[in-house]
């Protein structure tokens, strides 16, 4: 799956691709197609989804279509999008910015939230296209004919549990009565409480639904193991665990550019198909390699944290973890590369008696503990 299979503006597919976003997030896969058929959308999801951007690009293509309307008659911005803080406003104004500025058309966003002057935010909203709002400051400068919502043709709620759960029903509620009746609404919330469904019932019309599974749940899916070896053994025992579970398309994960090509160059001198790729390989090969993984055409590929993200391999059967990450975070990004799509997967870890403890923080913020299984008697 690719962002231009999912309809996206060339000059978007352009703006990601810059981005280093190789494939879209199952969110944004999802979520897409259904934004740009103008339908209403609830979005169960986390932040670290990639929810932004399963929102932000379809907005912006249908921004950029010929028929759009922009803001330069004054009537008021054309989206919506109401958030509980000051800090998402920003970051999700930042994500818009991102990509606007890669665009060949001009649109304008802005953000705007409580606790700073009210003035400079007035000025600023002339001629804006899409207004990202905490729902305070936005009724404040509604209340002095700074904005109006009468032409607001897209709404979104981002982070709407939070919202209620910060108090802001009201303030919600007034704010839905200023936009016009017909409009495309989306929603988006990391749960789903039964305040949320009244909310979703009053505002979504047959809406396509997204859920995308917590990270526990995730991991949960996942059959972890981990072996204490010593670091100089990790080799011949990679190659042992290789060849006595006759594993296939595997990805390993290493700690630096350096090893990448190390471990591949010793697995490839012991016979097992395998490539290296980092951050230091131009984007030309990287993606030739992991076009190859993907495809099943390459059984092991070594990698650095820079796979560690993103990287939507549908089923992959097994990550290894050569060397562990720095944080427990990345450690949970790389597993996560398997027991995708509700199928089983393996994450196996070799653990070198230096990493044990830096391993305990892991397991802990996991909240899973393993039983560390010992080398000494296999024989490799
Ligand atoms: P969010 O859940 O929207 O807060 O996004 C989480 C992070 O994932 C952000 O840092 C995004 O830049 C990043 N991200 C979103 N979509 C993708 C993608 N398709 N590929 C790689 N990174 C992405």
């Amino acid at each position: 799956m690719s962002f231009q299979s999912l309809g996206l503006h060339p000059s978007l597919v352009d703006a990601v691709t810059k981005l280093d976003y190789t494939d879209p997030y199952p969110i944004q896969a999802e979520a897409i197609p259904a934004v740009i058929d103008r339908k209403d959308l609830l979005g169960i999801a986390k932040t670290g989804s990639g929810k932004t951007a399963s929102y932000v690009l379809p907005i912006l293509h249908l921004l950029l279509q010929p028929q759009a309307r922009r803001n330069d008659d004054h009537k008021g911005p054309s989206v919506l999008i109401l958030v509980p803080t000051r800090e998402l406003a920003q970051q999700v104004q930042a994500v818009f910015e991102q990509f606007i500025h890669q665009l060949p058309d001009r649109i304008k966003s802005l953000a705007i939230f409580g606790g700073v002057a009210i003035n400079p935010q007035m000025q600023a909203l002339r001629n804006v296209d899409i207004l990202i709002a905490t729902p305070g400051r936005l009724i404040e400068l509604e209340s002095k004919n700074a904005v109006k919502l009468g032409a607001t043709s897209t709404l979104v709620l981002d982070e709407a549990d939070k919202m209620l759960n910060l108090g802001f029903k009201e303030e919600v509620n007034s704010i839905l009565a200023l936009l016009p009746q017909k409009r495309q609404n989306l929603l988006f919330s990391a749960t789903l409480s039964d305040d949320l469904s009244s909310i979703n019932q009053l505002i979504l019309s047959s809406p396509v639904i997204v859920k995308i599974a917590s990270e526990q749940d995730s991991i949960n899916l996942i059959q972890q193991r981990a072996y204490l070896v010593e670091t100089k053994r990790k080799g011949p025992f990679l190659r042992h665990l290789i060849k006595s579970q006759k594993l296939q398309q595997t990805l390993i994960f290493v700690s630096s550019a350096y090893q990448a090509d190390h471990v591949a160059d010793k697995l490839r001198r012991n016979r097992i198909h395998a490539e290296s790729i980092h951050g230091k390989l131009n984007q030309g090969t990287r993606k030739e390699t992991l076009e190859d993984f993907k495809a099943g055409k390459l059984r092991i590929l070594v990698a650095t944290d820079l796979l560690s993200r993103g990287v939507d391999i549908s089923a992959l059967p097994c990550v290894i973890n050569y060397e562990l990450p720095r944080s427990p975070k990345d450690y949970i990004h790389r597993i996560g590369r398997t027991g995708r799509a509700e199928t089983p997967g393996q994450a196996i870890s070799l653990i070198s008696p230096e990493e044990l403890h830096h391993f305990k923080v892991i397991q802990k913020k996991m909240g899973k503990w393993l039983t560390l299984e010992h080398t000494d008697e296999i024989d490799f």
